[in-house]
């Protein structure tokens, strides 16, 4: 459809600030929504069913796998996340963009079945910074920290398959580059020229 949302894979290690900035980026530019993802991993501390994740056990987990209810999904960290198919189908539809928050693996398996997807990936500016970002955070035990430290260099390994990449130190700077990218998209003519059919038709009516 001509004036469908654009789908984002936003990937980033633990803790980089992809939450953050998403949050932050749904607040400053329109019709940006985020895909709220399931989960088997607990519930942390202020999270919310149904505003973070949809939290549910593995049983279900795995049923809602085999109804292909999943656009995909992977296990990280030793949890299960998952992607509505039908939430983020409908969405685009409307004309909003959709923002899925996703690990590599997941964005993989996007790009294979949805190409047109532009995909960011956030790097932290340091792993000291990355380290001190995740402890701060508090929401994780020492062990879960170290887990997700152990595996930021292999989520890393990953940026050269993402379209853009953005450092998140000054946290501001990196909102404006993200905002950037999905304003700039906004303006791709096959975009732009569904929803400036009237305009151009006028610009264009012989006088
Ligand atoms: P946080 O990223 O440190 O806040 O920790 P989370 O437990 O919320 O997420 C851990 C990892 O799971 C991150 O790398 C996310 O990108 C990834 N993740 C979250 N939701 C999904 C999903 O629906 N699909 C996939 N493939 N990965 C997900
Ligand atoms: P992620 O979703 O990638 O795991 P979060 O958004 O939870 O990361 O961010 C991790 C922690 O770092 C949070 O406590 C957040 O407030 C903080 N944070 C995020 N971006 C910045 C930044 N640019 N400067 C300083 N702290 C940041
Ligand atoms: P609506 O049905 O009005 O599009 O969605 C209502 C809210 O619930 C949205 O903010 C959406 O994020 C969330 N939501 C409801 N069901 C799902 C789902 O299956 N997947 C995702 N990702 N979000 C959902």
């Amino acid at each position: 459809m001509a004036d469908k949302g654009t789908l984002y894979i936003i990937s980033a290690p633990s803790g980089a600030g992809k939450t953050s900035l998403v949050a932050a980026l749904v607040e400053a530019v329109e019709r940006v929504r985020i895909s709220i993802s399931h989960t088997t991993r607990a519930m942390r501390p202020g999270e919310e069913e149904g505003v973070n994740y949809h939290f549910i056990g593995r049983d279900e987990f795995v049923r809602q796998v085999e109804k292909g209810r999943f656009l995909e999904h992977a296990e990280v960290f030793g949890n299960l996340y998952g992607t509505s198919a039908d939430w983020v189908a409908q969405t685009l539809r409307g004309g909003d963009d959709v923002i899925l928050e996703i690990d590599w693996q997941g964005a993989a398996q996007i790009r294979k079945q949805l190409p047109e997807a532009v995909s960011i990936f956030i790097l932290p500016p340091s792993l000291e910074v990355l380290a001190d970002r995740l402890r701060g955070r508090e929401t994780d035990d020492e062990t879960v920290i170290q887990q997700r430290l152990d595996g930021a260099q292999e989520e890393m390994s990953h940026y050269g398959e993402f379209d853009y990449l953005v450092v998140n130190d000054n946290f501001q700077r990196a909102l404006h580059e993200l905002s950037a990218i999905v304003e700039a998209r906004r303006l791709v003519t096959a975009r732009q020229s569904a929803r400036l059919a009237g305009v151009l038709a006028n610009l264009l009516a012989k006088h």
